[in-house]
């Protein structure tokens, strides 16, 4: 099954344009739109992902809809439907090989299941579009149904992967001879950096990086007055007075220390805005580095104990600080079979650490059952946090630190290839080598701990750099550019 998504974006090129710094960027969009219109006109867009919830590519989504639909261009997002775990085992298996992680031994069964799925999504999305229109495939789970409708069809279609590896492994090799054939079927491909594409795509394309919309739920300014109501409402701070909002549907919820889950608020959270904040939020994903960085946040403890010498503001800085590990409720996503088994692996060492470790880390599941709920609180908590971490072990480029930087704050990024196409390391934002040293991760969260001006021009230059490079107005120009490319 495919299941048509309606947009969830309230918000126009209009608004944009009425904010001093943004709208030389909307009147360039504008002007392009309309020399390209003559050519998309007549044409469809369809784009097709693996889920509407949770994860890069859903949040990419609504926003470049809403304002390719805005300049006239008539496009629509279709989200695969399969109850089959296997399938989306297989998936992330492809995911984790791309990253140069896992199993490299793919053979008939998993062709078998690949192919059988991707006929059955082929038909579901092939109920939906017609000859002339132009589809958008997002990620290696519904590469293999695109691949059949261009064969099948009379429309152009265009495969965006979101993900890469920048370098050559046998598991890359494995899991590209895998997809060979299906991303061979299509016009165009498009990846984040040049490094990410494999041999059989080479000459057929293009780099865009991803961007982050300014006024989403996700990104939109926040008054302190709201943010401390949203943390409230979301039952991730005790509220400092009455609740000024209703509540929220469903609490977000926290790990306790017997390892049982339970609304987020206990009388120690109301330090949440006092102390200094590490925060990362991310999908249960291994290659996140989430169990990595909550050891090298507990290395800096434990090593407090033992130095000397130490002025005592720094010493109160690092005494003080907290990690804030969050992520979406495992249960509501459904494209993500791993997500579980990572959170589980997760807790347990958490649930083993020293009492007086596990006081300064909270692990946090974030409700996923409204969207604007989960992107509020992230938006909260990326902004309330004195420093934002994303040490993933691989990424293909991190909105999660797109985000961050463009709330000033100070990020901690990890040598992934695509974070350090964000981040330069000491201008706008730090990065570790290995984000699996505990040492090196407590090293560098030291240095951002004790020093609130670093953190403070880190955050500076990491706001301007996404304002120039990586907000959503230059995406949607180079998205109208290349299907009207496609389309000739
Ligand atoms: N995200 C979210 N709620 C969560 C966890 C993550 O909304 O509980 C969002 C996060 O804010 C970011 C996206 O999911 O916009 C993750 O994108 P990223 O590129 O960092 O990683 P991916 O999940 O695509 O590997």
């Amino acid at each position: 099954m495919a299941r048509l998504i309606e947009s969830r974006h309230h918000v126009s090129l209009d608004d944009y344009e009425g904010i001093a710094h943004l709208s030389m960027a909307v009147r360039e969009l504008r002007q392009e739109a309309a020399s390209l219109l003559p050519t998309l006109k007549g044409h469809r867009v369809w784009m097709v992902s693996s889920t509407s919830r949770g994860g890069g590519v859903a949040e990419l989504l609504p926003p470049l809809l809403a304002l390719l639909r805005e300049l006239g261009v008539d496009a629509n997002w279709l989200v695969m439907e399969t109850d089959d775990q296997e399938f989306f085992r297989l998936t992330k298996r492809l995911h984790n090989l791309i990253h140069g992680h896992g199993d490299a031994n793919l053979g008939q069964a998993e062709r078998e299941l690949y192919d059988k799925i991707s006929h059955d999504t082929a038909e579901a999305v092939a109920r939906h579009i017609s000859s002339g229109d132009v589809l958008v495939i997002h990620d290696p789970q519904p590469l293999g149904a695109g691949a059949i409708l261009r064969k099948r069809m009379d429309i152009a279609a265009i495969w965006r992967c979101h993900i890469g590896l920048d370098r050559k492994t046998p598991e890359t090799r494995a899991a590209w001879t895998f997809l060979d054939a299906c991303a061979s079927a299509y016009d165009q491909a498009v990846f984040t950096a040049p490094e990410y594409i494999p041999g059989c795509l080479t000459g057929r394309a293009t780099i865009m990086h991803p961007a982050i919309d300014p006024l989403t739920h996700k990104n939109r300014d926040l008054s302190v007055h709201k943010l401390v109501g949203i943390l409230a409402n979301g039952a991730l701070i005790r509220p400092p007075g009455p609740m000024l909002t209703p509540p929220f549907p469903k609490p977000a919820e926290r790990l306790q220390r017997d390892g049982s889950w339970a609304p987020a608020i206990e009388p120690e959270d109301i330090g949440l805005l006092y102390h200094p904040i590490v925060t990362q939020i991310s999908r249960w994903d291994r290659l996140k580095g989430f169990l990595p960085l909550m050891n090298g946040f507990v290395s800096l403890k434990r090593d407090l104990e033992n130095k000397t010498g130490l002025g005592e503001r720094h010493r109160h800085s690092v005494q003080l600080a907290r990690l804030v590990l969050a992520g979406p409720d495992p249960a509501s996503v459904e494209d993500d079979p791993e997500g579980k088994e990572v959170l589980a692996k997760l807790c347990n060492a958490y649930v083993g650490l020293e009492p007086k470790f596990q006081d300064d880390i909270a692990i946090i599941l974030l409700p996923m059952n409204s969207a604007k709920h989960n992107a509020l609180l992230v938006n909260a908590l990326q902004r309330c946090s004195d420093i934002v971490a994303q040490n993933s072990l691989q990424e293909g480029f991190g909105l999660t630190a797109t985000e961050a930087m463009w709330k000033h704050a100070a990020v901690l990024g990890s040598n992934a290839a695509g974070l350090r196409q964000q981040i330069r390391p000491d201008l706008d934002g730090c990065l570790v080598t290995n984000p699996e040293d505990p040492h090196e991760i407590a090293t560098t969260l030291d240095a951002l701990l004790r020093d609130p001006w670093k953190r403070d021009m880190l955050g500076r230059r990491a706001q301007q750099r996404v304002h120039d490079e990586f907000l959503i107005f230059a995406q949607v120009r180079r998205w109208l550019v290349l299907i009207a490319n496609t389309i000739k």
